[in-house]
């Protein structure tokens, strides 16, 4: 965890100290505040919430009169904490939610997104966290789209101790995804991962394949979270494919990958604004362990240092 504490600080810290730098000046006028408002916007925290945050940096700045950097450095951790929301649900849901009796029934988390994004990946990684935590997994590969996505899904699974259910290329990802939860049942695992085809181009195809999957799923029992996988390097980019994957299918949390490889973590104020559901994990890398919870409190202090 240091690790990769220390891997997102040195991604992350220029937002943070150059908002620091910015705040320090000892006239802030019109033209300071708007090299602030471009700091939060180029680092992608997005239109609005770089407008409430200057308004509320404008009005506590002005209260605290004279600056000390500790006090400049504490008020700033205090605004950003806010408008990335220390106290959402961050949990990943890996049970069924079902309570009493429902034991025979694993937990369903589907992994959406566009391909590329690190979808396959964030499913192998999160297998091993779960199976770390004494839990028993069954992948499913429903990514029949991309062909070389069940192989990969497979290796991790035989990397880290769990079965991956698959079907023939190109074959019906509901249909895949239907069998891996009747395979969890049959194997009493106590969560099933299913990694899903994402192609923006045909919106409506996505709409009925991903809507079909979880229809279908749903056959066995509840799915506990629809985890959205967005590529933090991608931008506003991100942010268009997370509207129309919010459109399909109701998106529980969001899991930002390739955080390592940008200073934009402002995308994760920007994807909970846009989509109102928390970003609960964190990609900063591409190895095994490199998956995190989303920390804001951690995450905040290393922007800020
Ligand atoms: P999918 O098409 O969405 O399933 O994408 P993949 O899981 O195949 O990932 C695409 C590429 O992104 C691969 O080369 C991954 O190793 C890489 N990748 C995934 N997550 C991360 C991450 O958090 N950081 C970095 N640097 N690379 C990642």
């Amino acid at each position: 965890l240091v690790r990769l504490r220390a891997r997102l600080s040195r991604s992350q810290n220029t937002l943070g100290k150059g908002l620091l730098n910015l705040l320090s000046r000892e006239h802030l006028d019109e033209d300071t505040w708007e090299e602030v408002e471009d700091t939060l916007l180029t680092a992608d925290v997005g239109v609005a919430p770089t407008q409430e945050l200057v308004e509320r940096l404008r009005e506590r700045v002005k209260v605290l009169g004279t600056r000390t950097p500790d006090d400049l450095r504490e008020l700033l951790r205090e605004e950003l904490l806010t408008l990335i929301g220390p106290d959402l649900d961050r949990t990943v849901h890996t049970a069924n939610g079902i309570g009493n009796g429902g034991d025979e029934i694993p937990g369903v988390v589907m992994v959406v997104g566009v391909n590329g994004t690190g979808k396959t990946t964030t499913t192998g990684k999160l297998a091993r966290v779960l199976v770390a935590d004494g839990k028993s997994v069954v992948l499913g590969a429903a990514d029949t789209f991309r062909a070389a996505a069940a192989d990969q899904l497979q290796t991790w699974g035989e990397r880290v101790g769990a079965r991956t259910v698959r079907g023939p290329e190109g074959g019906d990802p509901a249909s895949i995804a239907f069998d891996a939860v009747k395979e969890g049942i049959a194997e009493a695992a106590d969560v099933v991962l299913i990694d899903t085809a994402g192609r923006l181009h045909t919106k409506t195809g996505l709409m009925d394949e991903l809507g079909k999957v979880k229809r279908v799923v749903e056959k066995h029992g509840p799915v506990g979270e629809v985890l959205l996988v967005l590529d933090a390097t991608t931008g506003q980019n991100g942010l268009v494919q997370a509207r129309v994957f919010a459109e399909v299918v109701d998106i529980t949390g969001v899991v930002l990958t390739k955080l390592d490889g940008t200073a934009k973590g402002g995308i994760i104020i920007a994807v909970q604004r846009e989509l109102g559901v928390p970003v609960k994990l964190v990609g900063l890398g591409e190895g095994a362990d490199d998956l995190a919870p989303f920390e804001p409190k951690a995450f905040v202090d290393a922007l800020i240092g």
